[in-house]
């Protein structure tokens, strides 16, 4: 069947998200780590405003000398913003790309902590963006069954220690295949089909469980595992009621492993090999990333062979792919580094 326009080359969206301080952080930081301008523009430790008549404060006593940072993305989403509007400003228009028959991506990034599986999972509550591309994926189906019949299947996998495991069927790691027809393959994933909304959550959430943790971290929630939500779509034209033409996409949507350095916890002997793993998938990643917006200044090699993550993401970043970046930042003080760290990254991304 006829393919739409192709995307523009090796399109990468970014998109910032601020996550709400906890009641806790609040006490801890008088001074805000970010204000949100727009859209569009945010500020990385603005310089405190003086008061209207260019007084200082009276209860802070001298001006804040901050970094004064001024960011602009493709969108930046503060504090407020709710997962439906995430969502909607996001992966909502990449969908029209996968039925069309191309591949995309979307990464949440950032430090741990910073709100990475909260936009992609979410809560019970609010779910996050894999339920609702998921729900918004089966109301365009349905509206267009007249022409097309179409199946959905949906894998979900973590990539930890450089070892591929299948969260929805756990098992041994499985090994990655590239197939001239069908592109990259994990051999022996499973694939499902979730019959209701209800099941794709609880598939989700327990799938979610099965991530790998380390009881000794501070940060014991998957901080260093990639977990990787794929939908593949089958599609073929009804032509006077013969289906035909098989077209299959695919959508990626990945939670990131904690983006700040694998060595401020302990980071010795095999939590040092896990760690310094962790960093090859995430850094291959960012080169990747980084060398296809140096494609664009003719420098062609894309070293997708250099980890897991990204020889398992190979067919669904750069080309023909619409890429999503969600960066996630925190706007509390301890935070600091982490936030600054990952507003320089998404914003040398953005020059894709
Ligand atoms: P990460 O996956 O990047 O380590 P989490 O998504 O687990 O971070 O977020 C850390 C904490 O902040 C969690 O308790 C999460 O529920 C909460 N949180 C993150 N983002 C938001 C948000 N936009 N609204 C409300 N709570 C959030
Ligand atoms: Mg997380």
């Amino acid at each position: 069947m006829a393919l739409g326009p192709p995307p523009e080359e090796g399109t990468v969206t970014v998109v910032v998200r601020v996550r709400p301080s906890m009641p806790n952080e609040r006490e801890r930081a008088a001074h805000p780590v970010l204000r949100v301008l727009d859209q569009h523009i945010l500020v990385f430790d603005p310089e405190e405003a003086t008061g209207p008549s260019g007084s200082v404060p009276p209860f802070r006593g001298h001006k804040h000398q901050g970094k004064d940072l001024k960011f602009v993305f493709d969108r930046v989403f503060e504090e407020k913003a709710t997962q439906e509007e995430v969502f909607q400003h996001t992966t909502r228009e990449v969908l029209d790309s996968v039925l069309n028959g191309y591949n995309c991506s979307v990464f949440a990034y950032g430090a741990t902590g910073a709100g990475k599986t909260y936009t992609m999972l979410g809560s019970e509550e609010n779910p996050g963006i894999m339920y609702l591309t998921m729900v918004e994926l089966y109301k365009r189906i349905e509206a267009r069954k007249e022409e097309k019949s179409c199946e959905v299947l949906v894998s979900y996998q973590e990539v930890y220690n450089e070892q591929i495991h299948d969260l929805l069927e756990p098992k041994g790691p499985l090994a990655i295949r590239e197939d001239p027809e069908k592109g990259v393959v994990v051999q022996g994933l499973s694939f499902h089909q979730p019959a209701s909304a209800e099941q794709l959550l609880q598939m989700l959430a327990n799938g979610n469980k099965n991530r790998t943790q380390h009881p000794t971290d501070a940060n014991n929630t998957s901080s260093r595992s990639h977990a990787i939500f794929q939908i593949y779509v089958k599609q073929q034209d009804r032509v006077g009621g013969l289906a035909r033409d098989l077209q299959v996409a695919k959508m990626s949507l990945v939670d990131l492993a904690g983006s700040e350095r694998a060595s401020v916890t302990n980071a010795k002997g095999e939590r040092l090999r896990e760690g310094a793993n962790i960093n090859r998938s995430l850094l291959a990643l960012i080169n990747v990333i980084n060398a296809l917006a140096d494609a664009k200044s003719k420098k062609t090699h894309i070293p997708y062979r250099d980890s897991k993550l990204t020889r398992l993401l190979k067919d669904s970043i750069g080309g023909n792919c619409r890429t999503i970046m969600i960066a996630a930042v925190s706007p509390c003080a301890l935070a600091y580094e982490d936030t600054y760290n990952t507003l320089k990254y998404a914003n040398r991304a953005k020059e894709i």
